[in-house]
């Protein structure tokens, strides 16, 4: 389906694409100068150490200060190409052969690849709650002793977020077991209505724990295309990616850290700009998706960006459409209308869109869902 927008949109076809997880707003200024500004002072002309600039780790230590006044120190962070290099190398260091991974569905396309490539099982957890989190319960019934259990709070594509309590149950049950955790909180800033969200930061000392934090600029900052992300480990941890990332990417592109340093420390009025704009996004196509025939949301998102709603069976059914990959196609091509189907987040039966696009944008597809979906 991706591929084929794509080549529509290019053909000059009117495409609504409702399928990328990125920001639509630019990239602030002041964080985009401060690049320019390293540039043109040649501070970007030699390789940094692996892990990213001090100055960089500290704005991440300062940061996660600030925000959960938590104190971690920076040989604890490894700054990398993007959050996604982060899961990576973290995959790579961590999984062996044959190792049990677990997430609950639905989830971040790219773990289940992630886990591929390094030789694990990913064990999919279906979700018993509306909201599609992980419970102890679930993890107790499991036949086999995880690895490393992934959890994405808040939840790309669910939009669900957990609770403090739910948070501190998980973290004592892995540690207990000797388990690895995974929190990706890369939408952590984005949160909506009286949802509060909490960090693993705020429950537990990094230090000894087998608990890994990953962030990012790229969503509440609007720098998908500068590619920096991290992850805050205990030491052991960060210095065996140290050891991989060493000989993979040496550092991440210098320009874009010296940004990044500036979206850490700078103004932040713009990411509570984006946040307040993203959620009357969020109301505008949630009240719009739930008043259309054959089409329900289980639960109102809390964070991030994305509404995963269900399609009634019976209307695949009467329409002859076998799974959500085919409504997704038949979505693109009838309507022009790129929304990606839940299989490839673990969930068939669902489709994923993404907010981040002008209301214009977002009006237009609740026309062309609507006049899809009601008989
Ligand atoms: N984690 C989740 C849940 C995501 O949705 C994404 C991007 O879509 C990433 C990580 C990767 O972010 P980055 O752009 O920093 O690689």
């Amino acid at each position: 389906m991706g591929k084929q927008a794509k080549e529509m949109i290019v053909q000059g076809l009117d495409v609504v694409n409702l399928s990328q997880g990125e920001p639509d707003f630019s990239t602030p200024d002041n964080i985009s100068l401060k690049a320019v500004a390293a540039i043109s002072h040649h501070e970007t002309d030699s390789y940094t150490t692996t892990s990213g600039l001090t100055e960089l780790k500290q704005a991440v230590v300062s940061r996660v200060q600030l925000d959960y006044q938590t104190t971690i120190n920076p040989d604890q962070v490894v700054v990398t190409t993007g959050a996604k290099l982060a899961l990576f190398t973290l995959m790579q260091t961590l999984v062996d052969p044959g190792d049990l991974v677990v997430t609950p569905a639905p989830f971040w396309v790219s773990y289940s690849e992630q886990v591929k490539l390094a030789g694990g099982t990913l064990a999919v957890v279906q979700p018993t709650n509306l909201e599609c989190k992980l419970t102890i319960k679930s993890l107790e019934t499991l036949d086999q002793k995880p690895k490393l259990v992934i959890l994405n709070t808040p939840n790309n594509p669910s939009g669900s977020v957990y609770t403090k309590d739910e948070l501190a149950a998980l973290i004592k049950w892995t540690e207990g077991n000797g388990v690895y955790l995974i929190l990706d909180e890369i939408y952590g800033k984005l949160v909506y209505g009286d949802t509060k969200f909490h960090s693993g930061l705020e429950l537990m000392p990094i230090a000894g724990s087998r608990v890994i934090i990953i962030n990012g600029v790229s969503k509440s900052y609007a720098m998908t295309g500068w590619r920096i992300g991290w992850a805050i480990a205990d030491e052991e941890i960060t210095a065996a990616m140290n050891k991989l990332l060493g000989h993979l990417t040496s550092n991440p592109t210098v320009a874009a850290q010296y940004a990044a340093i500036e979206a850490l420390t700078g103004p932040q009025t713009s990411v509570e700009l984006m946040r307040q704009a993203f959620e009357r996004r969020l109301n505008l196509i949630y009240d719009g998706i739930t008043k259309i025939n054959n089409l329900s949301v289980p639960f109102k998102p809390q964070g991030a960006f994305y509404l995963f709603f269900k399609v009634d069976p019976e209307f695949m059914q009467g329409h002859n459409y076998e799974d959500t990959n085919q409504v997704s196609m038949a979505l693109l091509n009838e309507e022009m209308l790129a929304i990606p189907a839940g299989e490839g987040f673990g969930m068939p039966g669902y489709l994923r869109l993404s907010y981040a696009k002008s209301a214009a944008d977002l009006t237009e597809a609740l026309k062309r869902l609507e006049h899809f979906f009601n008989d």
